[in-house]
């Protein structure tokens, strides 16, 4: 699973932008834990890496750019220690790259220390840093979370909790959050609930994590996950919920169970797995095609070409292998290093190939440039068809919600039909898995879920300009 969803090798699909974790647990090794929690979460996000620790005394902060085993070769963990921790890991797009915006990020106010972790996008932090920065705050770096952390170092006067909530009215978007201070945990996830964030049980401690791989990595147990608009508090007496501003219903990001997510979590009551599994199922039932074997793309598309595989009746097979050993620092994000991308990473077996008529199957399509050279190399490898079948709805529209989906005008399915996509792409077929068929594996709950990529139901008001807010601080 390492460095599987890395945006150097695969320019052509979306990047999250961040993955965290959070630990209070008296007595144990709480920065070490991070650190093996941050490097499950990995692939949420590559850039940077950071782990602050609470001691009941004051927050000390070590953070950097890289993957995490990098960033914490130079930082050590001896003698960082504490009984709470947060950690986050930061994907970021060309421009937001620097030092300053790695996270968490880390703040003296009147009450003291406070450090935070964020995952999500908010949408109207352009009104909100103008606000701020109106009224005396000022920004170090470019991120979208310090806004956070100036509205809540504002409304602190009672508790931390009070502050979320009002924080919970004046901000829009997307945004689970860790929040330490000296003394205590706070995890808080925004009332559409967007971005996932769990709650697990080690020894006499508590772990929050955005993805269950993370609490089991560390030999946690999952409780359950916060609910949208939740705020928990972590302490001496234990975990206290508040609930916070709610949706009139959730809005769980539908994109995390196809591309993002480690198929071994849990998010919101299903097994990413499972789903991706049950969409290879659905997408054979909706567009079976006369072939000899079915090959995944590795690893994203695997479960769904299991699923097709096994709906289809055809051999599954693996027809392209993976590097898994290359890390981010192999090659540098060049033009002509992101052309080669996809071959240094992928390579076909032509014994597998040779003469046979493949469906191979992807879990999405963003700029269609990766598709093309896949479809190339099989042809290559001796393919006599390549059926290419994604298991996803067509990619229309950008995400607000702390994807990087690239821009609307680079959107492949955007620009063309399905019928020219597969012309550009040079396949002998291609089909999507439709929206409907999407929303049925999680029927009854197909209400709870953002499909705002593929429909343009954007559940949050989005910016009215084409540029991302991430970048409105910039
Ligand atoms: Fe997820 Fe797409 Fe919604 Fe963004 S727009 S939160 S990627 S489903």
């Amino acid at each position: 699973m390492f460095n599987e969803i890395d945006p150097i090798l695969y320019p052509d699909k979306p990047a999250e932008e961040c993955g965290i974790f959070g630990i209070y647990a008296p007595g144990l090794d709480v920065a070490r834990l991070t650190y093996y929690g941050l490097f499950a979460l990995q692939h949420r996000g590559q850039e940077s890496a950071g782990i602050a620790v609470a001691d009941g005394g004051g927050i000390e902060l070590r953070k950097g750019m890289g993957l995490v085993p990098e960033v914490f070769a130079c930082h050590s963990l001896d003698s960082f220690s504490g009984f709470a921790a947060i950690g986050h890991v930061r994907y970021a797009t060309t421009g937001s790259s620097q030092p300053l915006n790695a996270q968490p990020l880390v703040f003296r106010y009147a009450k003291g220390m406070l450090g935070l972790s964020h995952n999500g996008n908010l949408t109207n932090v352009a009104d909100l840093s103008i606000q701020l920065a109106s009224t005396g705050s000022v920004f170090q770096s470019t991120t979208d979370s310090e806004v956070l952390v100036n509205l809540i170092a504002r409304y602190n006067t009672n508790s931390i909790e009070e502050a979320l909530m009002k924080c919970m009215i004046d901000v829009k978007g997307a945004y689970s959050l860790l929040i330490m201070t000296e003394d205590t945990l706070y995890a808080a996830r925004d009332p559409h609930g967007f971005r996932p964030l769990c709650l697990g049980r080690l020894g006499e401690g508590y772990v929050v994590a955005s993805e269950s791989c993370a609490l089991t990595t560390v030999g946690a147990t999952f409780i359950r996950d916060l609910e949208p608009g939740e705020i928990l508090r972590i302490d001496r007496s234990g975990v206290n919920s508040t609930q916070g501003l709610k949706a009139p219903r959730p809005a769980h990001c539908i994109f995390e169970y196809i591309y993002f997510a480690r198929p071994d979590s849990t998010m919101d009551g299903y097994n990413v797995n499972k789903v991706r599994r049950e969409m290879g199922r659905q997408l054979a039932q909706e567009y079976l095609v006369d072939a000899d074997i079915v090959i995944p793309v590795p690893d994203s598309g695997t479960a769904a070409a299991r699923g097709y595989a096994e709906e289809a009746g055809i051999a599954f097979e693996e027809g392209l292998m993976k590097n898994r050993y290359i890390g981010r620092t192999f090659i540098q994000p060049t033009q002509q290093m992101r052309e080669l991308g996809v071959q240094i990473k992928l390579n076909p077996i032509r014994e597998v190939l040779e003469g046979k008529r493949v469906v191979m199957v992807d879990d999405s399509i963003v700029r269609g440039t990766t598709s093309q050279k896949l479809v190339t190399m099989l042809r290559e490898a001796g393919a006599k068809e390549v059926h290419m079948v994604i298991s996803s709805p067509p990619v229309l529209r950008s995400c607000y919600y702390g994807i990087d989906t690239s821009d609307e005008k680079e959107l492949i399915a955007a620009k063309m039909s399905q019928d020219e996509i597969c012309q550009s792409i040079e396949a002998d077929g291609l089909h999507y898995l439709s929206l409907e068929g999407l929303l049925q594996i999680f029927a009854p709950k197909e209400e709870c879920f953002c499909t705002a990529c593929f429909d343009g139901n954007y559940p949050v008001e989005v910016p009215k300009t084409n540029k991302k807010a991430k970048n409105s601080l910039e």
